[in-house]
């Protein structure tokens, strides 16, 4: 005799069966999740010209300073230019979040050195020439990287009220204030200085001479 019990028993067995094989099925077409923990802090629901531009500029100018480090590793196995250039990918992710957000085409070639941008191409190519010739030249360059990229950074943040951009781009350049730490401080146990480029002297100095700081996940 079928007692109520069994029947809820068989039904919900059925019906897992039946769920379990839908789920089983519907793996085939899932989307390739490129960005799984992106979120974006309070984001303008309209975005214009130049934050377009400035957007894709550092999205390239993340991807340079992965392909670098990841060349500079190859060249001279340093952590050092591992352990950032995974924290570039990071910040390459966090541009795409907004580029993706905002439904923006996407500049980064998959092609490792190639970029679209022919300012940050050129400066790609300076700075591989320069830091082939030694590994003092090649901590020069992770210097300039991160000099470049503080500036950049810091002068794009005025040209936006967009807080989710203002919120990425603070990320990314207190990450860069701690690769620039990194890479003064294997320059000086080479006895060697930096001079900076691109940030004033004032700032430099009170970077490299302030503690590591917390930046979040990147
Ligand atoms: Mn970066
Ligand atoms: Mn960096």
């Amino acid at each position: 005799m079928l007692t109520k019990n069994t029947l809820i028993i068989f039904t919900t067995l059925f019906l897992s069966v039946l769920l379990w094989t839908s789920c089983d099925d519907s793996t085939d077409n899932l989307p390739e999740v490129i960005n799984q923990n992106c979120t974006l802090d309070n984001p303008s629901a309209t975005i214009n010209p130049t934050e377009i531009n400035l957007l894709k500029h550092m999205r390239e100018e993340e991807k340079l300073a992965r392909d670098v480090y990841t060349k500079l590793y190859e060249l001279y196995g340093l952590n050092v230019f591992h352990n950032i250039s995974r924290s570039e990918q990071r910040h390459m992710d966090d541009i795409l979040c907004l580029l993706e957000f905002y439904g923006i085409e996407d500049p980064a070639s998959e092609s490792q050195g190639i970029f679209e941008n022919t300012t940050l191409q050129n400066l790609y190519d300076t700075l591989i020439i320069q830091g082939n010739i030694s590994l003092t030249e090649a901590l020069k360059v992770g210097a300039t990287i991160e000099d470049v990229d503080i500036y950049d950074l810091m002068e794009f943040s005025e040209d936006t009220t967009n807080p989710a951009i203002i919120s990425i781009f603070d990320g990314l350049t207190c990450s860069s204030r701690n690769h620039m730490r990194s890479f003064i401080s294997q320059l000086t146990t080479n006895g060697l200085t930096y001079t900076p480029q691109f940030i004033d002297e004032t700032l430099f100095n009170e970077i490299i001479n302030s503690n590591k700081e917390q930046c979040g996940a990147n």
